[in-house]
């Protein structure tokens, strides 16, 4: 392994889904190594055993894979490599660089308060005390007492870390245990990182990861394995870059629970993994040129460089993004759009049985659905009135335009008797011009007549353009479906909704 091409890595540790932050990190890491002929690792840091689970590495994996960012090498798994930092533990204490410590947290506590120091971490308690390894001792870090730590960073300049505000923190757990700190260094220079590219939150922690890095390369700790074998050489450090946080709209942190950040839910609400792409792209970044926002993961790769990365917090705009979202699927072919649609249409996804479906009639009403969603996900209601033996009814429009309008039958009745004389002649053309005829007859603007219509036959307020949608349905069912509806409207009652969506038919209450 040589320093010559960069090499980058991801290394998000599996405790949830897969965070929008996250897979910002992961894009900018891509982007490197794709603008720079390097290596994208990926490395899973798995070592907490109680908040890791196999599922969540599955759902880092099946998102990059979404995302078009699979590794060029990797997956490693921390959890798989303890030896390796239980042989840096021990080449560390050999070297005078740890020390055992017993003390408590309370312990702690409790001195410092009494020597009125008000700053919360370690006092140096054990440090000259000699204690040896072991007996559920944590083992320090001997930080240095004065100076300061600087953090060459990419993105901020300089960041720099007074020592004198570094406790000698904890590098391994009483239990023997490395903490996420050691391992993650070992890691770096053992897969002979260059760039070290991670969310802002980690910036405090990096002051601590190069003096761990400086200790390892006192010792001659090296990336093939050996320790202090002559002339070998610890990497250099790596290069910093602390992306900026992403925030939501009160320009607060994004939270897990309040705000939708899961990867795993944009995906399953069909955003096209292009647009996802291009949206994260924004967050900290823009073009050079400035000339759009709308561009593609090849011409990111062409322009992207970490320098031009921005520090500010970024704002994560759900709003944007769906609109971008949208704007990619009408930028589709036709044929792309049924392409991409396809998961939507069958299986569990698809509201009708596998064998209603009609890609002739899919395809058909296409190009009219395209221009009127912005996720994938939306698709199926606006066609399940031509794969359904009757529609799904929203109550609430029922009651609404139906129920709770007196013109509704009037409308229905005159439009079963004009579509009827139009079996022949079944187009959007001839069905617009025979609404409008019963618009005027009934004295509405079209709008308002074509309601009832287009609940009876579609179940729905809204979906695609009414008269295309008659024409696909056909004749036979269009007109079964008026007649069904004007029975009910007749009659005061309500066709069969699911028992779970009954609805209350108090007209307008
Ligand atoms: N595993 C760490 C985390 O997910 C990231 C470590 C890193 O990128 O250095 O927060
Ligand atoms: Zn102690």
């Amino acid at each position: 392994m040589t320093h010559n091409s960069p090499r980058v890595r991801f290394a998000p540790s599996p405790t949830g889904y897969f965070h929008v932050g996250s897979a910002r990190t992961a894009l900018f890491n891509w982007l490197v190594a794709r603008r720079t002929g390097g290596t994208f690792v990926l490395r899973i840091e798995d070592t907490d055993a109680e908040r890791n689970r196999e599922e969540w590495v599955d759902g880092i994996l099946s998102a990059l894979h979404w995302l078009g960012m699979d590794p060029d090498e990797g997956p490693y798994r921390q959890s798989l490599r303890i030896d390796r930092y239980h042989q840096a533990i021990d080449a560390l204490w050999d070297a005078g660089a740890l020390f055992a410590c017993g003390c408590t947290h309370d312990e702690v506590t409790a001195r410092n308060k009494a020597a009125g120091i008000l700053t919360p971490g370690y006092d140096g308690h054990c440090r000259s005390l000699g204690l040896p390894r072991g007996e559920g001792r944590a083992l320090r870090f001997i930080t240095p007492d004065d100076g300061v730590t600087t953090v060459p960073d990419v993105i901020r300049g300089d960041v720099e870390f007074p020592c004198s505000a570094m406790d000698d923190f904890v590098a391994v757990k009483g239990s023997g245990a490395p903490l996420f700190v050691l391992a993650n260094v070992v890691d770096d220079i053992d897969m002979a990182i260059s760039h070290v590219i991670r969310g802002e939150d980690l910036l405090p922690t990096t002051p601590r990861c190069i003096l761990l890095w400086e200790a390892l390369a006192r010792i001659g700790w090296t990336t093939d394995g050996t320790v202090g074998a002559a002339g070998a050489a610890t990497p250099p450090l790596p290069v910093f870059a602390h992306l900026p946080m992403l925030v939501n709209e009160a320009r607060k942190k994004l939270s897990k629970r309040k705000d939708p950040v899961a990867v795993e839910s944009y995906r399953d609400k069909g955003f096209l993994p292009e647009a996802f792409v291009n949206y994260l792209g924004l967050l900290g970044w823009s073009p050079p040129n400035d000339e759009s926002e709308i561009f593609t993961a090849a011409q990111m790769t062409e322009w992207f460089a970490l320098d031009d990365v921005n520090h500010s917090p970024a704002f994560f705009d759900v709003a944007k993004l769906t609109h971008m979202n949208g704007e990619y699927i009408r930028a589709l072919s036709v044929d792309a759009f049924v392409e991409v649609c396809r998961p939507w249409l069958t299986g569990d996804a698809a509201p009708w049985p596998d064998e209603a479906f009609d890609e002739g009639v899919f395809t058909a009403m296409a190009p009219v659905i395209q221009e009127r969603v912005t996720v994938l996900g939306e698709v199926p209601a606006m066609v399940d009135f031509l794969f359904l033996d009757t529609p799904e009814f929203d109550p609430e429009a029922w009651a609404k335009a139906m129920a709770g309008d007196d013109g509704a039958l009037g409308i229905l009745e005159a439009a079963i008797e004009s579509y009827a004389a139009l079996a022949d002649d079944w187009t959007a053309a001839s069905l617009h011009a025979a609404t409008l005829a019963v618009a005027e007859s009934v004295e509405r603007k079209l709008g308002k007549a074509q309601a009832p219509i287009r609940i009876a036959v579609t179940g729905r307020r809204v979906g695609p353009p009414l008269f295309e949608a008659l024409e696909v349905l056909g004749p036979d069912r269009t007109l079964t479906r008026l007649r069904s509806a004007a029975k009910f409207v007749a009659a005061g009652g309500t066709p069969d909704f699911a028992p779970d969506v009954t609805p209350d038919v108090t007209p307008d209450a």
